[in-house]
């Protein structure tokens, strides 16, 4: 009865839920499987930003019930954002949910399980369904612990939880609540931890980072809280590349562009959501910048590091974008040139302000307009990856590729490579000099001279 299958759905910041939750249940004396066929309890970590991802959560819900039925005694759980967003009404859809565990109460899934466990041996009442959904002050705090993996050498670190902003299209304000902060002195402790097991990398979570602490810690130095978070992250020996998802346009200051002149851990790689390149969608977006405000920050970015590269969020299809005010998206995208992107297809979300605007955009529109941007973020991630060719890039050696014999890592500008390699140099920070380039990878020969092979 005590083998657990975690399967997560969307974002990093959910990744890292679930490997608290994994870690909190191995301490508890659970063992963590990697299919669900060995599992006695399936705990869905879900996602409540797209329909489509609410729905996949749903579909794998509905097929374990079959196995309920054959064992009464196996475990059904939902956690996270769509536990959050749809409360006790998932149980009423999905009668055989055991445990429906909220965004602010991870921590409470080993005593949660210890108690249906023990009831369904017989040590109790049978239970009804659990559903733990309160906010909890400080609950931030409690995603700080790892897995500690053998090998791992890039770790997600929460920095925080929740969002104050009020995007039109979005249901994470409901799902994940209001922010709060974890503190600075914990973060760094936990990234000493994660640097003493052998972790190179950190990824600083949030959904809005560069809000980071606003209203809990002082700005010092006229340097915001998360540059100051940032600075100390710098000092953590072992560490040797930092990054950070996501910053939003509105909070982005003189400061952090400084930061990336000013630490050389901090990758020059950054994810910057734009969500539409049309002052009137940002508008009806409810987001609080404009086009011309989003290019001044990129503008002095490149400044800054003239090979920085830009990652972004953007939507197609919000409600009300006209022909007209795509191809100023488009032609705003175009003009970025983003190395990378996550296009979107709006998805109606209930309860949010765009759920009841008019003039919703047909699908096949939605298709087309999703393609477009598909088409010239090809062409820019293509010009920038043959750019590196006959260069030699630093990369972080993380581990076997998927297929074939040969290794992965990534360069600072968070492009994707493969190279012959072995497993001492998993970890180590290596030469890569390139010689074959597509859109979405590079390829060359490690060079070793003087690295420890
Ligand atoms: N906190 C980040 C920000 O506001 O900049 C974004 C986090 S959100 C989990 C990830 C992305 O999902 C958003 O940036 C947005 O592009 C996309 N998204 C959110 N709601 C959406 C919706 N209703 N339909 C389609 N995409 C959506």
């Amino acid at each position: 009865m005590n083998r657990v299958y975690i399967k997560t759905y969307g974002c990093q910041m959910n990744e890292r839920d679930s490997e608290q939750v994994a870690s909190d249940l191995r301490h508890r004396g659970y063992s963590i499987v990697d299919t669900e066929h060995d599992a006695d309890v399936v705990l869905l970590n879900t996602c409540s930003v797209r329909d489509q991802a609410e729905q996949k959560a749903i579909g794998k819900a509905g097929y374990l019930k079959k196995r309920k039925r054959e064992n009464p005694n196996f475990v059904i759980g939902v956690m996270g954002c769509m536990a959050q967003n749809h409360g006790s009404t998932l149980v009423d859809r999905l009668p055989d949910l055991d445990l429906v565990v909220g965004t602010q109460k991870f921590h409470r899934v080993p005593d949660h399980l210890d108690n249906l466990i023990q009831s369904l041996n017989g040590q109790g009442p049978r239970p009804s369904s659990i559903i733990d959904l309160d906010a909890e002050e400080g609950s931030q705090n409690t995603i700080r612990d790892h897995l500690g993996k053998k090998g791992q050498v890039s770790a997600f670190v929460s920095i925080m939880q929740g969002c104050n902003m009020n995007c039109a299209f979005c249901i994470v304000p409901k799902t994940r609540g209001r922010e709060r902060a974890r503190p600075i002195e914990e973060i760094v402790d936990e990234v000493t931890r994660v640097a003493e097991s052998g972790v190179k990398e950190v990824t600083l979570l949030g959904q809005i980072v560069t809000s980071y602490g606003r209203r809990e810690f002082p700005v010092v130095g006229g340097k915001s809280p998360f540059v100051q978070l940032l600075e100390k992250i710098q000092d953590v020996k072992g560490i040797e590349r930092i990054r950070f998802t996501s910053p939003h346009p509105r909070g982005f200051k003189q400061d952090l562009v400084e930061a990336y002149r000013d630490l050389s851990k901090l990758c020059e790689y950054i994810h910057l959501p734009l969500q539409s390149g049309c002052d009137k969608t940002l508008r009806a977006m409810n987001r609080p910048y404009t086009k011309d405000r989003y290019r001044e920050i990129v503008d002095s970015l490149r400044e800054m590091v003239p090979s920085m590269y830009f990652s972004t969020d953007i939507i197609v299809g919000f409600p009300g974008e006209t022909e007209a005010d795509f191809n100023e998206t488009a032609a705003f995208f175009d003009e970025i040139r983003y190395d990378m992107a996550y296009i979107f297809k709006y998805s109606i979300r209930t309860g949010t302000p765009a759920e009841t605007m008019p003039d919703q955009i047909p699908q096949e529109e939605k298709e087309r307009r999703n393609q477009v941007l598909l088409d010239l973020l090809h062409k820019h991630s293509l010009a920038r990856n043959e750019g590196l060719l006959g260069t030699t890039e630093q990369v972080l050696v993380e581990g076997p590729a998927k297929k074939g014999d040969k290794y992965v890592g990534h360069t600072r500008g968070w492009r994707n490579a493969i190279f012959d390699a072995n497993p001492r140099l998993v970890g180590q920070l290596v030469d890569l000099k390139i010689d074959r380039a597509t859109a979405s990878t590079v390829y060359g020969d490690l060079v070793l001279a003087g690295v420890d092979a």
